[in-house]
């Protein structure tokens, strides 16, 4: 009897395999991505880099040019990819864009095939990725997030992290893609846990960088080098992320978004809504998040005052402006 179990389980494997195992073995069938912006573009040019053929789309014409010389196919809309892409990336703003990629009258869900690998790298609501899965599931299709950590600069060198939500047993499918753009894959759990480690990780990143910025600047009104002041934090108990690799004051280092206007890199407005999705879900938790909310604020409030389209470490040029009046 066992003997003939394994022969019919062995002939159910070959003749109707699983979507993730027909997927795994087409490993250079074409890759579909949604959103060539900051990020997205970077991380398209990676998997074409690593040999994927890619068909994309951004509503923004403009975006899809560059990607296009390097020899992607550009198509019309969400929905056309999903007709040719058994593997889709999306890289979205925030959450109103990731349900009309997926959901619109012209979005993923309206073609996809059953069995396609959806993995949305955007930072959303956790709550937006579990309705995304359970749409997806109901088309036969699986839905995983991967937002990332690392910003423009990992992104040009494939050195992304990666923080996956889903089904555990697609996660293999998902790191052979995920991995061609970035250094660390790490699985979180079920489908949303992925933006609850994105989450918290730029509740930190915010507070951080303000942080820096506050202290960057006490140490310049006290009459010291912020060269030299940065040195100092960097070999010190104060050093972090934001004074080390992302100095938010100008003439400091040089290949980051404070030596260029604060032009490029992760910008205010999407800071402000990953605090946003903090303070949601902490107050869903029930969680004290102080400082997180404090930030928030100063996010909002940068925003408001035309800081949108800059960096998020202008907040350092945002607390100069605020001295001076
Ligand atoms: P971006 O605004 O530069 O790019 C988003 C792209 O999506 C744009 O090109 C836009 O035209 C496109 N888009 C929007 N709606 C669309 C639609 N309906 N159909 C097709 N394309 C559409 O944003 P980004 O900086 O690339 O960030 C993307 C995501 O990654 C965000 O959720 C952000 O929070 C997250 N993130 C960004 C950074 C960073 O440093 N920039 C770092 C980590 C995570």
């Amino acid at each position: 009897i066992i003997k003939e179990c394994l022969i019919k389980s062995w002939w159910l494997m070959v003749y109707f395999p699983s979507p993730a195992s027909s997927r795994s073995m087409a490993s250079k069938t074409p890759v579909g991505f949604i959103g060539l912006g900051n990020m997205g573009s970077p991380m398209a040019k990676n998997l074409l880099k690593h040999g994927y053929p890619v068909i994309a789309t951004d509503v923004f014409p403009e975006s899809c040019k560059e990607l296009q010389d390097l020899g992607a196919q550009i198509l019309d809309c969400p929905a056309e990819v999903a007709d040719k892409a058994d593997r889709i990336i999306t890289m979205l703003p925030s959450s109103p864009n990731v349900i009309e990629v997926y959901n619109g009258p012209n979005g993923i869900l309206k073609k996809v095939k059953k069995g396609t690998l959806l993995i949305d790298s955007s930072t959303i609501d956790p709550s937006v990725s579990k309705e995304m899965a359970v749409a997806a599931e109901k088309m036969g299709a699986v839905f995983m997030d991967a937002p990332v950590s690392g910003g423009v600069g990992a992104a040009n060198l494939a050195k992304l992290t990666f923080m996956v939500g889903g089904v555990e047993e697609e996660f293999t499918a998902a790191k052979e893609l995920l991995g061609s753009m970035g250094a660390n894959v790490v699985y979180c759990g079920p489908v949303g846990t992925g933006q609850a480690a994105k989450i918290c990780n730029n509740m930190l990143l915010a507070i951080g960088m303000i942080g820096t910025a506050e202290t960057m600047n006490l140490g310049i009104r006290l009459g010291l080098d912020p060269k030299l002041l940065a040195k100092i934090l960097n070999m010190s108990s104060g050093r972090c992320w934001s004074s080390d690799t992302y100095n938010p004051v100008p003439g400091v280092m040089e290949g980051v978004p404070s030596a260029n206007n604060y032009q490029g890199g992760f910008g205010t407005t999407l800071m402000a809504k990953d605090l946003g999705l903090a303070q949601d879900s902490a107050t869903n938790t029930k969680t004290p998040v102080l400082l997180g909310s404090l930030a928030h604020q100063i996010y909002r409030m940068m925003c408001a005052r035309g800081y949108a389209g800059k960096d998020f470490s202008s907040v350092f040029q945002f607390l100069r402006e605020e001295e001076g009046q």
